[in-house]
């Protein structure tokens, strides 16, 4: 007997997360597994982020379920972080903490969508969006940006997607898989279609912004006429290597902001108190750790770089944020039984022991992502694995 719904039923499993599982179960069979699947920092949460979740148990006053929204402190210092580095004016009532911004980009499908609503989407995407929006029963429709173009998707393109159907917009940048970062001129350009659509919601994803190669993060919602219909989507998981603590947080239309607390509320109640006081102490601390990360990523994307560059048959962009590279590695399929990207990852698994995740789930069947938030050490071991692996294939 089958009890599953059809909405689980139709729901794929994450890929980064499938991809890691499998690399930790080869890890556990005894193979020396290098895995650049997942994308979270290897680095520890800074010492200090640890020391204010410690004094917060010791307090003894976050034991209680915290506000749905998350705690006024911890709004009123998002709400300032806003103004100050993003020239973004949310009000504390307009802010959600979250189980993570997975969770605050649940919540905004969730309260935004109808069946058949459509979001429109940049390619390559974030593996969630299209589960999320799916989820919420919208349709996903996808604008894709080419290899050439730095992988973004141009303001012909949007205006060309927009429908009478269509209900918001998303993206990220720095982009997770492709590292892309919109400059001010590509967010003009964007602003420009919008205008004439005030009833489009735009959720701008800036998980990556503190890893950012570019010099300048820039908000959408910081635009001439942009911010009122702007949803600014952040958290702690990248810049503040807090991957596990999971807190990520909206800026919001007051009223998609009450509409999120009230699906949370009905979902999660709150998110974990103590975790909020670790974000809290990361938010009003020097930045000094995020940097010192950010500019290890620096240095390894060049090493990246200059291995995958070096390897026949594998069309590689200069990444500007995040940490990943997304090589379009098409020239391989065909050979030797390797029908697709989905393919050649696992060979790659099975042959060097390296975990990758298929550019599939991302919206480019051509690409795999290679995330580099590892070791120099392992990146150089792996990179030369990979050549290896896929000389035998030539
Ligand atoms: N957006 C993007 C672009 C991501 O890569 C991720 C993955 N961490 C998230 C949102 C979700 O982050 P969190 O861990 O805070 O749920
Ligand atoms: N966002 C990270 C990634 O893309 C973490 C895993 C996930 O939640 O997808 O690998």
């Amino acid at each position: 007997m089958d009890l599953l719904s059809e909405r689980i039923k139709g729901m794929v499993e994450s890929s980064t997360l499938a991809m890691a599982a499998k690399a930790r179960e080869m890890k556990q069979k005894g193979f020396d597994v290098i895995s650049l699947s997942l994308g979270e920092p290897d680095f520890k949460t800074p010492k200090h982020i640890q020391e204010g979740a410690k004094k917060a148990i010791d307090d003894g006053k976050y034991f209680s379920y915290a506000p749905v929204n998350g705690y006024l402190d911890l709004r009123e210092a998002i709400s300032e972080k806003f103004k100050k580095e993003n020239e973004l004016n949310y009000a504390s009532d307009q802010i959600v903490v979250s189980n993570g911004a997975k969770q605050s980009l649940a919540n905004l499908f969730l309260a935004l969508l109808d069946p058949g609503d459509e979001v429109i989407i940049y390619a390559p995407y974030w593996v969630s969006y299209s589960a999320l929006v799916k989820l919420a029963e919208g349709k996903c429709v996808l604008i894709k940006g080419d290899i050439k173009d730095d992988f973004k998707a141009n303001a012909a393109q949007l205006k060309a997607a927009i429908t009478d159907k269509t209900k918001a917009v998303i993206f990220s940048s720095p982009c997770n898989p492709t590292g892309s970062v919109f400059t001010r001129e590509d967010f003009e350009g964007m602003a420009q279609v919008l205008i004439a659509h005030p009833e489009i919601i735009v959720i701008a994803d800036e998980i990556y912004e503190l890893i950012n190669f570019a010099g300048v993060h820039v908000s959408i919602g910081s635009l001439p006429g942009m911010q009122d219909r702007t949803v600014t989507v952040n958290g702690f998981a990248k810049g503040f290597a807090m991957t596990g603590w999971r807190v990520g947080y909206i800026g919001a239309p007051l009223w998609l902001a009450k509409a999120a607390n009230k699906i949370q509320g009905q979902i999660t109640s709150a998110n974990c108190s103590i975790a909020q006081r670790a974000a809290l102490t990361a938010l009003t601390s020097p930045k000094e750790a995020s940097k010192v990360m950010a500019n290890a990523y620096y240095q390894r994307r060049q090493l990246v770089y200059n291995l995958l560059k070096k390897i026949p048959g594998v069309e590689v962009n200069m990444p500007q944020g995040a940490f990943y590279f997304f090589p379009d590695v098409r020239s391989y399929f065909g050979k030797k039984g390797i029908r697709d990207a989905a393919d050649l990852c696992i060979y790659l698994l099975e042959e060097s022991h390296v975990s990758l995740v298929s550019g599939e789930g991302f919206g480019e069947p051509n690409c795999l992502r290679l995330s580099y938030a590892a070791s120099e050490e392992h990146l150089k071991i792996a990179l030369a694995r990979i050549t290896k692996a896929l000389e035998k294939l030539s």
